[in-house]
């Protein structure tokens, strides 16, 4: 419930946010008379269960439960706080955040990084131009087109451009007046250390963008075009805005294709991005330089359901595919992971340029290895399998990769390696089995707590059940005429502060469910802050608790209409109290239940559970 950003600014995003563009990038929304429906994107949905009704701007899945505003779609989705979800929404239909709303949000997004990032967008803009449109530009461009057949529209796409040699941009930030400090921090200049003066720092060279998941540019790629250059690609040193941990290159505009298809590939470099995206495989991304983060795949398996590592065929490849297998099994261990085998030794941009696309397209397709193919496979690597000690270190190292197998992967491989070397298979089963014993004993001895604050950060999000009151299973459940009165109550008490005070002052009232005593709590604080016409979505918004979501657009869809009339909530207030001090029992009940669990006193439980039990089948 708390947040800082004012619920101006919330309000105001909330009516420039259209709730069915935003889901429709994560599922097709189809329209049915006054609401969308389509697949749930939270899981597996057959039948769609997912309904969207345009005219309130809000969610509800049938099948999940899952419901609310656009706000908890995207805090849901895509594991954003509140207000993450509120700015990522604001920027993405260009409301400008104001410095103050972002710093009181975690987010350091001050007046200088602002300044930064608007400098390196005006920085790519006056590259492009450099280099599509300026004779300074003439030379790198033919390097383009013919060396690395790229056409002018991927340039355009892609954002690359060219420095000049000119200190273009050194040029236009002091026109802008942007201060030293801005400068210096933006790390898009040097400084001479004998002389103190400034240049751009990509002087030179052909610049690819870099841009955080946002789409915003945080840095650059820069490769000489001189050839006695000893540096050949130089990146935008890491700064706090260019971290190179958390950026994946190209994720801003592969992330849909990836939520469409579920895939994802991740390349070495930028160019096989590229690459891949000219043969139509849309959905590469590329660490900057640095070997893959848990972060990464943090972000990656939000979207994802399956990755291809697409590594260069070299040691240092193979060796960064077997850390990013690790790292996958250990931080998301659900994705499905493959590994591409690109044909001689070629990265995907030499298979593009020397093969053509039609092969690039072919191999990132056809050419999938399951990791413990794989892993086999690297095994082999660097060894004389024809010399028995080799042969011998090779199949220790096979037994470490199978061991962990489905038993038909292994069966597959201790097959394949008996009719290839002529071992018998029983052998090789025989010294599997001892592998898996020595592994069991190794673990016995080990610590249990190794690395286990690793897979905290990854583990999935229980909902929140703050009574023990689940989610709605379903539509048709029938809803008890207690339950219907205590939601006309809660519609009444939200329309009408009257209501509420009356409630609140009626002696001995207190609802059947305690999820609706706790709305009336939370209608009343709403209530000092919002008045004038309800809006569920904003009601949702505020009261943050995702497992009441459904109930609040249950009491919606039946009383959102309600009238608020004396003799009607009288009724209401009748019925419930009929049925309140069973409730009151109930609660004894299990009060009592717990203090018998924490005693063992299990003739006691036995006796409290079936009382418990025979009142439930009253109510219903
Ligand atoms: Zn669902």
């Amino acid at each position: 419930m708390a947040n800082r950003i004012p619920q101006a600014f919330i309000d105001n995003v909330r009516s420039k946010v259209n709730i069915v563009d935003v889901i429709g990038q994560y599922t097709q929304l189809v329209k049915k008379g006054r609401q969308w429906t389509g697949s749930c994107p939270f899981h597996d949905d057959r039948h769609p269960s997912l309904f969207v009704e345009e005219n309130k701007q809000v969610f509800n899945c049938f099948s999940c439960g899952r419901s609310g505003s656009v706000f908890s779609f995207i805090m849901e989705k895509e594991g954003y706080s509140y207000p993450e979800a509120i700015l990522s929404l604001a920027e993405s239909v260009d409301i400008p955040i104001d410095s103050s709303i972002s710093a009181n949000n975690g987010n350091q997004i001050d007046g200088t990084t602002q300044a930064i990032y608007q400098l390196h967008t005006d920085a790519q803009r006056l590259y492009q131009h450099t280099l599509l449109n300026t004779i300074s530009g003439e030379q790198a461009l033919a390097y383009l087109h013919d060396k690395r057949q790229l056409s002018d529209e991927i340039i355009k796409e892609f954002g690359i451009g060219f420095v000049p040699d000119d200190n273009l941009l050194l040029s236009y930030a002091k026109e802008k007046n942007l201060s030293h400090e801005i400068l210096m921090a933006s790390e898009l200049f040097i400084t001479n250390t004998v002389s103190g003066d400034m240049r751009d720092r990509f002087s030179g060279r052909i610049v690819w963008p870099i841009k955080t998941e946002r789409g915003q540019v945080v840095g650059f790629s820069g490769r000489s075009l001189d050839a006695e250059n000893s540096i050949k690609y130089m990146n935008s040193p890491e700064s706090p805005f260019f971290t190179k941990g958390r950026i994946l290159y190209n994720l801003d505009r592969a992330k849909n294709v990836i939520r469409q298809t579920g895939t994802a590939m991740i390349f070495e470099g930028f160019m096989d991005v590229i690459s891949a995206h000219m043969a139509d495989e849309k959905v590469g991304v590329a660490t900057m330089g640095t070997a893959l983060t848990p972060d990464h795949v943090r972000q990656l398996s939000r979207i994802a359901k399956r990755i291809l590592l697409v590594y260069d065929s070299d040691e240092a490849g193979q060796n960064a595919a077997r850390r990013s297998i690790e790292l996958f099994k250990n931080n998301a261990k659900d994705i499905e992971i493959g590994v591409v085998h690109l044909p001689d030794l070629l990265d995907p941009d030499e298979v593009r340029i020397q093969r053509g696309l039609q092969v690039l397209k072919k191999s990132l397709n056809q050419s999938v290895l399951t990791p413990i193919e794989f892993l086999v496979n690297a095994a082999r690597n660097g060894k004389n399998l024809s010399n028995q000690a080799q042969y011998l270190t090779f199949l220790h190292e096979v037994m470490q990769i199978l061991y962990t197998a489905t038993p038909v992967e292994q069966d597959i491989q201790l097959t394949r390696i008996a009719n290839e070397f002529g071992t018998s298979k029983q052998a090789l089963q025989a010294q599997l089995q001892q592998t898996k014993q020595s592994v069991k004993v190794q673990n016995s001895h080990q610590s249990v707590s190794q690395s286990s604050h690793v897979a905290s950060d990854f583990s999935p999000k229980v909902p929140e059940y703050e009574f023990g009151f689940p989610v709605e299973p379903n539509r048709y459940q029938k809803i008890s005429k207690v339950e219907l009165a205590e939601r006309a109550l809660i519609m009444a008490m939200i329309k009408d502060p009257y209501t509420l005070e009356r409630v609140k002052s009626t002696a001995g009232f207190a609802f059947v469910h305690p999820e609706y005593q706790l709305l009336m709590m939370l209608t009343e604080i709403y209530q000092r802050d919002h008045l004038g016409t309800f809006d569920i979505a904003q009601f949702m918004d505020f009261i943050q608790k995702p497992n009441l979501n459904q109930k609040i657009m249950a009491i919606d869809h039946s009383f959102g209409d309600i009238k608020v009339e004396n003799d009607a909530v009288q009724d209401y207030l009748r019925i419930i109290m009929e049925e309140a001090p069973v409730s009151n029992r109930v609660q004894e009940l299990k009060q009592l239940i717990e203090i018998a669990k924490q005693q063992h006193d299990d003739a006691k439980l036995v006796q409290l559970s079936t009382e418990l039990i025979n009142i439930k089948k009253r109510q219903h």
